[in-house]
């Protein structure tokens, strides 16, 4: 699932800086996917769920209020029943995600190994210019081509976009996956995300966080 991929497999670190969000980052999985643990005013919100995540929440000791899926890639969304069971956190996603986290079979018809338990979004996503998650609020930027449905959460106020797999420190998600589409994925990233503005805080699905500008001026991909 991942073009590039970087160890980040820190526990329980709090990222503190000038920035009023706080957050928490898990890597889990064969895949090395990242999901990232944010702290809302009613709450703590999870974006993805790697395998592993939910014993790392429970490490972490929050009590986990909201599940947000940025995608429904089987390394995204492998430990969604178990931690909407730990918690009873409802499960929000767009409505191309739903049946890749609700059908056993999904991920085997296309002809991976791997199954999840399933689960049912309580909610739908869509793109959107304000949505508020427990009380903090949200850009939604729908920008498929690595997978459908693919959503992008981004935090104006904290300059901090949460990616999915579509932008990458120096690379971008893949598009030869079932579903997949290259040009509505290098559209999006130029006509939705690039404009987000230079200074914001790419957190990816896969390797270390980045920033928007140094992505415009140096990705190979999307230069
Ligand atoms: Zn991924
Ligand atoms: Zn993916």
């Amino acid at each position: 699932m991942l073009r590039h991929c970087f160890v980040i497999r820190h526990s329980c670190f709090f990222i503190i800086n000038d920035r009023v969000l706080t957050y928490k980052t898990f890597c889990g999985g064969i895949f090395e996917t990242n999901c990232y643990l944010v702290s809302a005013p009613e709450g703590w919100i999870i974006f993805d769920a790697p395998d592993g995540a939910c014993d790392w929440l429970s490490v972490c000791n929050v009590d986990v209020k909201l599940l947000l899926l940025t995608h429904g890639h089987v390394d995204h969304v492998q430990d969604v029943a178990k931690i909407k069971q730990r918690f009873n956190c409802p499960i929000g996603c767009h409505a191309d995600t739903a049946p890749m986290i609700s059908d056993r079979e999904f991920f085997r018809s296309f002809g991976f190994e791997l199954e999840i338990d399933p689960a049912k979004p309580d909610f739908l996503i869509e793109e959107t210019p304000a949505r508020n998650f427990l009380g903090l609020e949200f850009q939604v930027l729908e920008v498929p081509g690595h997978c459908p449905g693919s959503l992008c959460f981004f935090a104006r106020k904290d300059e901090l976009l949460i990616g999915g797999d579509v932008l990458f420190a120096a690379g971008v998600g893949r598009w030869d996956l079932p579903g997949g589409n290259a040009d509505l994925l290098f559209d999006g990233i130029r006509k939705k995300v690039f404009p987000l503005g230079d200074n914001v805080t790419v957190l990816p699905g896969h390797g270390p966080p980045t920033k928007i500008g140094t992505e415009r001026l140096t990705n190979p991909f999307v230069r």
